[in-house]
């Protein structure tokens, strides 16, 4: 198996979790449609990352009004003492493609757009164990539970992201390069991205609808 297929088998299962897709009932006509979308999607991506450590306080105090609003954040971040936040992004060809396929194939847009999604995580993740960060939260960001999305602009803000990797404010707290995203974990502590550690186990809408974030 080539890498490119072996990336493609790690972020099918993500991608197909965002089309709500049942990755066990997925036919071989169109797994090797996806299969073929990634490889156009590999050809496009120009992945970015930047992190930066901060103490929890001075994460806190980046926008107190807003962060503070947030139990969610307090929460994750509880007995942690520092913080990474990262900034990564495919790259804006992956947007211009994305434009492109909408225009001549809407199915073919929406599994490629997944993909990207997915492929950004997978790209994330590999950039945080590159990292050896020690014990650490799991990966969240703004926008996840009641964490404020406006948080995106200030953080962008704060660490001059757009200066350094080239990720912008667009509009409706959208970024640009659109498969940009900020994200953080907490260090010190070991908490692994499953329901059990998650601030919404028992009032989930999406486990009630047979969904999960994570896989367990
Ligand atoms: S599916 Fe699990 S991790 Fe996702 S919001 Fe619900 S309880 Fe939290």
């Amino acid at each position: 198996m080539n890498k490119d297929t072996e990336i493609f088998n790690r972020i099918f299962p993500l991608a197909c979790r965002y089309m709500r897709v049942d990755v066990l009932k997925v036919d071989e006509e169109f797994n090797q449609k996806a299969l073929d979308i990634f490889l156009e999607l590999n050809k496009n991506v120009r992945f970015k990352g930047q992190h930066e450590f901060l103490t929890v306080d001075n994460l806190m105090n980046i926008d107190s009004e807003l962060t503070s609003s947030s139990e969610d954040l307090v929460f994750y971040l509880d007995g942690c003492k520092d913080v990474v936040v990262f900034a990564t992004t495919l790259g804006v060809d992956v947007d211009a493609y994305s434009k492109k396929l909408q225009a001549r194939d809407m199915s073919s847009a929406v599994i490629y757009d997944a993909l990207a999604s997915s492929y950004l995580e997978y790209l994330t993740d590999e950039y945080e164990k590159s990292l050896n960060l020690g014990e650490h939260t799991f990966r969240f960001a703004p926008g996840y539970g009641d964490i404020p999305i406006k948080l995106n602009y200030i953080i962008l803000d704060a660490l001059s992201i757009s200066k350094k990797i080239g990720i912008y404010k667009a509009s409706n707290n959208m970024m640009l390069p659109q498969k940009s995203m900020i994200t953080m974990c907490g260090l010190g502590k070991k908490t692994a991205p499953t329901c059990a550690h998650c601030i919404r186990l028992n009032s989930c809408s999406l486990r009630k609808e047979g969904y999960r974030c994570y896989n367990s």
